[in-house]
């Protein structure tokens, strides 16, 4: 085989890039040095709003550089730009007090696995490209298959988000219904459901005006009598009701849909269903988790994030399918003359036949590499974990006098609800606000606010970070007491003034 120096100056020697390698190590060790040592706070932003925070504009301007540059900079200075200028705001998600939104902190082990795919650079839109990485993908998403309760014929995708396996989702269904086009099709999410599910059905040529918001009920889950009679009532104006998209884990209250009594009413309907388990799917492991996801592998397809409950870093997710036909259906075209030739055969897959992409990185590493190092069981019992942590946090919040903690009959995952008591819910919502507000400046840990059908203005907590342990969870009840403290010592100084 050849040696071939290339003599282009963008080819590194061997010398430098193990330089390079050692040179980001290093940085990347006292970087996990000072995450864990508490040098970084859970969030930059603490009580300012993104909309009027001076510290973010000033941290993009001094980073904002409009000329490509022409010559090299030395690496250690971009290193340096890197690890202490474009990292120290916003909000730091791989902090172990991120409790906003469904944080994940993105494990180590998986970012090496990434790394790794990266630099081996193979091509995974068709199988003669890499049968090895094709099938570790293909391994990948049946595991994830399994993990759901799916069976045989069943298969998937890796996308870089939820998002994405929203939109494949919604394909498939518009896909499956005949109407191609979209033009008559109606799709049914609760108001509970995820903003992605509105843009999914435009980008997959459903009119967005078609998207039907159906109510929730006292648990947050969607109410299945209204969805009957909006599946009726669209029928009878002739319109094609293709697709119910039922959540399972809102971002909201983490509330899991019915999701048998919906899979019913949509096989009855001839009704595509596709789930949203972005933030829920993965508990799937638990048992905990498998009682509340019940009926989900009755779901046509479902959307799952890695990097959500499997921990791994941002852009591991997946759509699966109940019936792999159907993901080849919607998404194959015959190929071009120019690349390899594509196989008829179900077992070697050309992952550009079951996907809208040709050339992407290999993702299934990222997933791969963890799920084997440590075998599932260590996954299940981290989400357990969290599940626990969320119950005792709960608990600990019930006994504030001050606070009202959101409380659901059915468990649900790990998100936790509260506001603070007052005479009226406009006050509520100003003092939960203010509590917030308190609580985020101490910048050990970092919620934020929502709002709720019902209680109106809440704070969310969501235990879902792989080191989120028990300390964090004291830590936010010491900077609740603490907060609420100050609340009430101010409201004292107001009185005497
Ligand atoms: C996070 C989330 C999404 C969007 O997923 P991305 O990976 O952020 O694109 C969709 N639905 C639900 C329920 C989610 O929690």
């Amino acid at each position: 085989m050849l040696s071939t120096p290339s003599g282009s100056e963008l080819e590194l020697a061997r010398d430098q890039m193990r330089e390079m390698l050692d040179a980001v190590a290093d940085r990347i060790m006292d970087y996990q040095d000072r995450m864990a040592g508490g040098g970084y706070p859970a969030s930059y932003l603490q009580d300012s709003e993104p909309a009027d925070y001076d510290e973010g504009r000033r941290a993009s301007a001094l980073l904002r550089e409009d000329d490509v540059p022409r010559v090299g900079s030395d690496l250690d200075s971009l290193l340096s730009d890197i690890f202490e200028r474009v990292i120290t705001n916003g909000m730091v998600h791989p902090h172990p007090g991120m409790l906003s939104h469904v944080p994940s902190g993105g494990l180590f082990q998986a970012a090496v696995g990434e790394f790794i795919a990266r630099i081996l650079n193979r091509f995974v839109g068709v199988w003669a490209a890499t049968p090895g990485f094709t099938q570790i993908e293909s391994n990948v998403i049946r595991w994830f298959c399994t993990m759901l309760g799916y069976g045989e014929g069943s298969f998937g995708y890796l996308t870089t988000g939820g998002s994405i396996a929203n939109f494949m989702g919604v394909r498939c269904a518009v896909d499956n219904s005949g109407d191609t086009g979209g033009r008559l099709a109606t799709v049914y999410v609760s108001d509970q459901g995820h903003f992605s599910v509105e843009k999914a059905a435009k980008l997959a040529g459903v009119d967005p005006c078609r998207v039907r918001t159906i109510g929730t009920d006292d648990n947050y889950t969607m109410d299945v009598d209204q969805l009957r009679d909006r599946v009726e009532h669209d029928r009878g104006r002739g319109l094609t009701p293709t697709l119910v998209v039922a959540t399972a884990g809102t971002t909201n209250t983490g509330a899991v849909d019915d999701l048998r009594s919906i899979s019913e009413l949509c096989r009855r309907q001839n009704i595509w269903l596709h789930t949203d388990a972005c933030f829920g799917g993965f508990f799937g492991i638990t048992e905990r988790g498998r009682k509340l996801l019940a009926g989900i592998e009755e779901s046509d397809s479902v959307a799952v994030d890695a990097h959500k409950s499997l921990f791994l870093p941002h852009g591991t997710s997946a759509l699966l399918v109940r019936d792999r036909t159907n993901l080849r259906a919607a998404f194959e075209v015959p190929g071009a003359s120019y690349i390899p030739e594509l196989t008829d055969d179900p077992e070697y897959v050309d992952f550009c036949n079951y996907g809208p992409e040709l050339t992407r990185e290999v993702r299934g590493l990222t997933a791969w590499l963890p799920i084997k190092m440590h075998g599932i069981d260590a996954f299940t019992d981290t989400l357990d974990q969290k599940l626990d942590l969320a119950e005792r946090l709960s608990a600990c919040l019930a006994t504030f006098e001050e606070l009202e903690v959101v409380a659901r009959e059915r468990t649900h995952l790990p998100v936790i609800n509260f506001r603070v008591r007052a005479a009226t819910p406009e006050e509520s919502a100003e003092r939960t606000e203010q509590l917030c507000k308190l609580i985020c400046a101490r910048a050990n840990v970092y919620v934020t606010t929502t709002r709720l059908p019902r209680e109106g203005l809440v704070i969310r907590a969501c235990v879902m970070h792989h080191r989120t342990g028990p300390l964090i969870v004291d830590q936010l009840l010491e900077d609740v007491r603490g907060s609420l403290k100050e609340m009430t010592q101010e409201a004292l100084s107001h009185d005497i003034h």
